[in-house]
């Protein structure tokens, strides 16, 4: 029995960032992760491998059909696919052995194996050799992808977000089952790269839960780069034909391509983690239930990031990570939950903090929306990227910052201000009094913010 302050179970954003934090606050730390390469999905699977292919094809794109615009001509472009799919394996590895160096650093043991709860305070590790005790146990399994009632994922015609990013081959015809913004990255991507996509959502609008103008104003632009869009469509089943994939919809006819990628969302991961022995039973979508302080039922176990639901991003586990230590160690009472960003990293990009629109009328909050288009910024000109629009909603009264809605290029780099603005509460007036720099893209913030008490300068 080897004994810890802290055994985390799972290595990815939540995990090792909690391994990390307890490290430096002086616990000693285990970490146990299933797949030999910490950082999770985030870093083996999700969020970098699909930023590296992002960031590729939009290269490849831009020299195929962009830089003619400016008179920069190339001939004779060609992809070769190998060597891309290898970039981005390098990136993983070059970050994954980055988490690995950082335990080294803060002294963290990393344990291999399957982590399986044995009763309090007990973690046994793979096939039991190997077994920890500590005083505190924090879950961090994560999430896989799902598919929908009777549809499998065959891996192979069938495929989840893993397998979509590491195809051999662009597809002809590529279905996507679900508008969210995996399914949309990974649409962008084989897009540029060659395929016909087609993405399938039940919904009415893509993104579901994003602000609807902005959400409808990014279709517009996705839909002007080829991908192609069926709205409203419940998909019943998928069936497989030699090299034929059918994607069936109800009451319509069905979409048939040579792959179809399920990306409808992802389950927590759970199983055999041997919540059992503690008697701890799962909620509604199979997510472990924690309370403000990221306790579970059992004491001294406690869970975070995609495992407990809610907004599945690496920066929201991160987030829960270091509140979870910080209270664990040092006792610090539940505060306020950080406002959570979402990015599509798309092109353009769609990035959102706070209530919606529809938030607000739902609740009945009183709000002026202040809007600003990209066209009209001198950077966003310069840059030939003239697509898209801030949007800012305050509070009518107090003029509170309640919601910012980004669709334009680099708008994942710009909702970080939008973040701290509204972490700080600031106000409209705050953004709009504040001299940013020229010529830059933040300069749609500013006058977004301008826009809401109709001052905007440049439109
Ligand atoms: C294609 C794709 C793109 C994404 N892009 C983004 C993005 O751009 N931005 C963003 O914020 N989020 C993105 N995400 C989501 C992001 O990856 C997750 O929200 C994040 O990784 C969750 O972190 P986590 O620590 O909760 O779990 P995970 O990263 O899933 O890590 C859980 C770890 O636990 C391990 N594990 C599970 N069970 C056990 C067990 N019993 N014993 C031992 N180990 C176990 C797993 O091997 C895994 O390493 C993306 C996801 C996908 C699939």
């Amino acid at each position: 029995m080897q004994d810890y302050d802290l055994v985390v179970i799972g290595a990815g954003p939540g995990g090792y960032v909690a391994a990390i934090r307890a490290a430096q606050l002086g616990l000693k730390v285990a970490c146990v992760d299933a797949h030999p390469a910490p950082g999770g999905t985030c870093l083996r699977v999700g969020c970098i491998p699909s930023k590296a292919l992002l960031e590729s094809s939009h290269q490849y794109a831009a020299l195929e059909n962009r830089l003619k615009q400016r008179g920069i001509l190339v001939s004779g472009v060609t992809l070769d696919l190998n060597k891309m799919m290898s970039h981005k394996e390098r990136v993983v590895r070059a970050l994954t052995g980055g988490v690995k160096s950082l335990f080294k650093k803060n002294g963290i043991d990393l344990h291999v194996g399957r982590g399986r709860l044995e009763g309090p305070g007990r973690v046994v590790v793979g096939d039991g050799q190997t077994t920890l005790s500590a005083k505190s146990i924090i879950l961090a399994t994560g999430s896989r992808p799902a598919s929908l009632p009777g549809i499998t994922m065959d891996h192979r015609f069938v495929l989840d977000s893993t397998d979509a990013i590491a195809l051999s081959s662009a597809p002809e015809h590529l279905v996507v089952v679900g508008a969210g913004y995996i399914g949309l990255e990974l649409g962008t991507v084989w897009r540029r790269l060659g395929s016909q996509v087609t993405i399938i959502e039940s919904l009415d609008c893509i993104l579901p839960g994003t602000d609807r103008g902005t959400a409808d104003l990014a279709q517009k632009l996705f839909a002007r780069q080829g991908l192609s869009f069926v709205l409203g469509a419940r998909v019943t089943q998928v069936t497989v034909d030699q090299d034929d994939c059918a994607v069936h919809i109800e009451g319509g006819d069905a979409v048939t391509g040579d792959r179809v990628l399920m990306a409808v969302g992802r389950q927590p991961h759970t199983e055999g983690l041997g919540l059992d022995t503690l008697g701890i039973a799962l909620a509604a979508r199979g997510v472990i239930p924690v309370n403000d302080r990221f306790e579970t039922s059992a004491t001294g176990v406690y869970a975070v990031g995609d495992v407990i639901g809610g907004a599945m991003l690496a920066h929201k586990a991160e987030a829960e990570a270091v509140s979870c230590v910080d209270m664990i160690v040092q006792g610090t009472p539940a505060g306020d939950r950080p406002m959570i960003p979402s990015v599509a990293y798309t092109d353009p990009e769609i990035a959102c903090v706070g209530a919606t629109e529809e938030d607000l009328k739902r609740r009945d909050v009183p709000y002026r929306a202040g809007v600003f288009p990209w066209i009209a910024n001198g950077r966003a000109r310069s840059h030939g990227t003239l697509d898209g629009e801030a949007k800012i909603l305050a509070h009518r009264e107090s003029d509170q910052i309640l919601g910012v809605h980004l669709v334009g290029s680099q708008a994942g780099e710009l909702i970080a201000e939008a973040v701290v603005a509204m972490q700080l509460k600031a106000t409209s007036h705050d953004l709009a009094n504040s001299c940013y720099p020229h010529p830059t893209l933040s300069e749609v913030l500013k006058e977004a913010a301008l826009a809401v008490h109709n001052q905007a300068l440049h439109i």
